[in-house]
């Protein structure tokens, strides 16, 4: 695509966007008294304007119904998780039954990991990639721990080659060969959090499972920001949260993802709770669990329905766009903001972008490195009315979203970025 830096021709772009009109369906934070360019969605989604009505109908069922609310009425709080599935299953590329909504990701993630890190004799090992999100490194320290390993030898973390930024794919795949004899699984994000490079899921599945390990990702950052094919990719497990990319409100619910070809065996270990035991027979409350098919048969407890209702609403906006339709738009409007950003005529030493310039190595968002000053540019960016954030030590991560953000933003951000460059000489 050939862009230009001027101010007409994002207004043209957004004008030909099919998308454009999805940002009236969400509230925008206000800054100086007028809308923030919001490019934190990476962070915490924006609220969806139809999330309070979703909420409203269920305070209202409470109201009303109470306790009958669980068997009453239209959309009974006993079935409720199951108006999720289908559109969960669309975003990660899932069948239905493999995807379930419930908890939040990190319990998620270690009930996931009961189930599918089975050391056995001298597979124990787990390959990440170094620098994952705490909670990722933590849930694999303490389950290795919980096995009776030493972390330090169990978890194997993939760093990127000297004077490099992101993992080369081919390492990865190496990594996985020269350790497969004692692996018995692989658990990378979908997506770096930091970097925003996305990982080739299709391929670390393939050689994960010729390496006779179990493969799973965490899609915190790629649910809703990038297309994913799980099913189809033959990914054993996934979790992700909802309120990232996928608008679903602070501390929302999140989803989980079991192959079929798991989650249809009862036999295999899990941490179980009434609510993933047989529907048809839960409320005979007797001795003796018997998982439900599918994703569902890993629930605990009885469904949240207040985070449910809010992802419910939010899941229908990413119907009605399609993701298909969000990830042609994101890559246009990523590859402006990269465009933009090397337009900068002063100060150009000052930003390295250390996401990968490759669209299918990332999603929406790009991580600039400042080597100067990072702290000082970052506040005057919000002061400006920009909204991104900030991580430690020198990072600036900027993340236009295809369902709410327009090239113009994109134009101003690079406007107000460059001006601040120049005032910073
Ligand atoms: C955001 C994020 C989390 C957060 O976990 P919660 O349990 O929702 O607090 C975990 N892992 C990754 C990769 C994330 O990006």
């Amino acid at each position: 695509m050939n862009y230009q830096n001027t101010l007409a021709f994002a207004q043209e772009q957004d004008q030909n966007d099919p998308l454009h009109h999805f940002r009236d369906k969400f509230y925008f934070p206000q800054v100086n008294k007028q809308d923030a360019i919001y490019f934190c969605g990476n962070s915490l989604g924006l609220q969806p304007k139809s999330a309070q009505m979703y909420i409203d109908n269920e305070m209202y069922k409470w109201a009303n119904l109470a306790v009958e609310g669980h068997f009453k009425g239209e959309e009974p709080w006993f079935n409720y998780h199951e108006l999720l599935a289908a559109g969960a299953a669309r975003v990660v590329g899932a069948k239905e039954s493999e995807v379930v909504i419930m908890n939040q990701l990190t319990v998620n993630l270690h009930l996931m990991l009961v189930s599918f890190y089975r050391p056995e004799g001298k597979r124990f090992k787990i390959i990440t990639e170094a620098g994952a999100f705490p909670s990722d490194q933590y849930a694999l320290e303490t389950q290795t721990k919980f096995h009776g390993f030493n972390p330090d030898e169990a978890v194997v973390e993939l760093y990127p080659r000297e004077g490099e930024h992101t993992l080369r794919n081919e390492d990865i795949l190496q990594a996985i060969k020269d350790n497969a004899d004692e692996l018995a699984l692989v658990m990378m994000g979908g997506i770096n959090y930091y970097t925003g490079q996305v990982f080739d899921m299709e391929a670390i599945t393939k050689a994960g499972h010729e390496a006779g390990a179990i493969v799973g990702f965490d899609l915190a950052h790629a649910a809703g920001n990038v297309p994913v094919k799980l099913h189809d990719w033959d990914v054993d497990f996934a979790v992700w949260c909802t309120y990232k990319y996928l608008n679903s409100g602070p501390g929302g619910t999140s989803g989980v993802f079991v192959h079929e070809r798991h989650a249809n065996n009862p036999d295999l270990p899990r941490f179980a709770g009434w609510w993933g035991h047989d529907a048809s027979s839960r409320f005979q409350m007797k001795k003796g669990f018997i998982p439900m098919p599918g994703a569902a048969g890993w629930q605990l407890s009885n469904a949240q329905i207040l985070p449910l209702a809010v992802h419910r609403a939010s899941l229908e906006l990413f119907d009605e766009a399609g993701m298909e339709n969000l990830r042609a738009k994101s890559e246009k409007l990523t590859g402006y903001l990269e465009y933009l950003i090397n337009d900068v005529h002063v100060g150009k030493d000052v930003l390295e972008m250390i996401t990968p310039t490759d669209p299918n190595a990332r999603g929406c968002q790009i991580s600039i490195l400042v080597k100067q000053n990072a702290r000082e540019l970052f506040n005057k960016l919000m002061e400006a009315g920009i909204i991104v954030d900030y991580r430690e030590p020198n990072v600036i991560r900027v993340a236009p979203t295809p369902l709410y953000n327009s090239f113009e933003e994109v134009y101003r951000f690079s406007e107000i970025l460059h001006k601040t460059l120049e005032a910073h000489q």
